[in-house]
């Protein structure tokens, strides 16, 4: 079996298949697993997933648990909503933690030899009796089984369903980390979103001894020319969008040295996640604008269930499998993605225990439903 993608959905994948004794090799173009990336949160939905992995201890001890989520007015400051993180009642704590590092964590459950770096995927040959794979170096692998977990610009998606840009959102990101010793007079929460009007900026801390700031400010900005998911930011553009605010997030701004601007890309739900022998997760499947903080989470609880349906159905039964997976997941997934879209996530009163209360490990696998059903 081929994973297309190294990344959070496909390593997870990978790590419960090898777990569960199947033969898989991941396929990634990055020439090293390096421990790139900034922050990320990790909800008790994931938690979950980690857990039953076996990192959930490894994790903690390289998280921050906040206790509670904070959204405050960008202008005057006004707190608005603040939500306790209950991990009794989610089945799991709330994590911060840098991103590169969980990475180097989840690709550490993976034996070496089970995945090849430096394979670009540029095509599959569905027609034979096996499905062969063709990198651009070159090379080529057969499999009977091929999972695209490539992202948001997914080559196995495209040859699925044909070449479709995502779409520009009218939005990027602005993020920044630094050492917390930079921000000088103002007492951080652990987690704080501040909102509007037109603007959004996330902070939070990186590691459980609070040495490490990470923000993500989004702002409007018409077109998106790069042809990369991100670029240097320039500081002066991104304090000069938020020079109205409230003077703690102006502070906190200011305090970076420097920053990236990413891109913020989306597509509309496919119209089907698996053909014949080939299946889609994660951004691959599903991009979404980021702001649930939910897409890895989504591209990890895919994982998690796609690998127990391969395990639940017989050997060879893949059609089945995937049609379990897709009718346990696809509800969910748009449910998350539409919901990112609206941009309101806990900005006020609100209870989110269908996202976080969620447990891929143990969530009934769906009957699929008949044709035409
Ligand atoms: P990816 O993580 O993108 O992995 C895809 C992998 O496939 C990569 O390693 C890539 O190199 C490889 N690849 C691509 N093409 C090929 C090819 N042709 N051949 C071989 N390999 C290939 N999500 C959260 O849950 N929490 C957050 O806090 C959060 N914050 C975010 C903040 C921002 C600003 C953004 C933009 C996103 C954020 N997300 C967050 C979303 C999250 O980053 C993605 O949803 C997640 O990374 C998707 O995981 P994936 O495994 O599907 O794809």
């Amino acid at each position: 079996m081929a994973v297309v993608g190294a990344g959070l959905g496909g390593t997870t994948l990978a790590a419960l298949l090898v777990a569960g004794g199947f033969d898989v090799t991941v396929y990634e173009q990055a020439p090293a697993l390096s421990a790139l990336g900034a922050g990320i949160h990790l909800g008790p939905n994931v938690v979950k997933v980690l857990r039953a992995l076996g990192i959930g201890d490894e994790l903690l001890s390289i998280s921050n648990v906040p206790d509670a989520w904070v959204s405050r007015d960008s202008i005057t400051g006004d707190r608005l909503f603040r939500l306790e993180f209950d991990a009794a009642r989610y089945g799991a704590p709330y994590l911060t933690v840098h991103r590169g590092r969980f990475h180097e964590l989840l690709t550490g459950l993976v034996p070496k030899d089970r995945i090849a770096l430096n394979k670009r995927l540029v095509g599959i040959d569905d027609s034979g009796e096996a499905i062969e794979l063709a990198f651009d170096d070159g090379s080529r692998a057969c499999a009977d089984i091929v999972v695209g977990a490539d992202g948001l610009n997914s080559k196995v998606r495209e040859l699925l369903l044909g070449e479709e840009r995502p779409v520009f959102t009218g939005n990027v990101s602005y993020r920044a980390d630094y050492p917390a010793h930079l921000l000088v007079g103002v007492e951080l929460d652990d987690v704080t979103k501040w909102w509007g009007p037109g603007r959004s900026v996330i902070v939070y801390f990186l590691d459980w001894r609070r040495e490490t700031v990470y923000f993500v400010a989004d702002v409007p900005q018409p077109v998106w020319t790069a042809d990369r998911s991100f670029v240097p930011g320039d500081l002066e553009e991104l304090h000069a969008a938020f020079e109205d605010c409230h003077p703690d997030l102006v502070k906190i701004l200011k305090a970076a040295p420097e920053t990236s601007k990413w891109g913020m890309f989306e597509r509309e739900p496919l119209p089907l996640w698996s053909r014949s022998r080939i299946v889609l997760l994660g951004d691959a499947c599903h991009p979404m604008r980021p702001h649930m903080g939910q897409g890895a989470a989504m591209a990890i609880e895919d994982g998690a269930v796609l690998a127990r349906c391969l395990l639940a159905n017989e050997p060879g039964d893949h059609s089945g499998a995937f049609a379990q997976y897709e009718a346990t997941r696809r509800d969910r997934a748009s449910a998350v993605q539409a919901e990112s879209k609206r941009n309101r996530w806990l900005k006020a009163e609100y209870d989110p225990l269908w996202v976080y209360g969620y447990d891929a490990i143990n969530v009934p696998l769906e009957v699929p439903r008949a044709n035409g059903a």
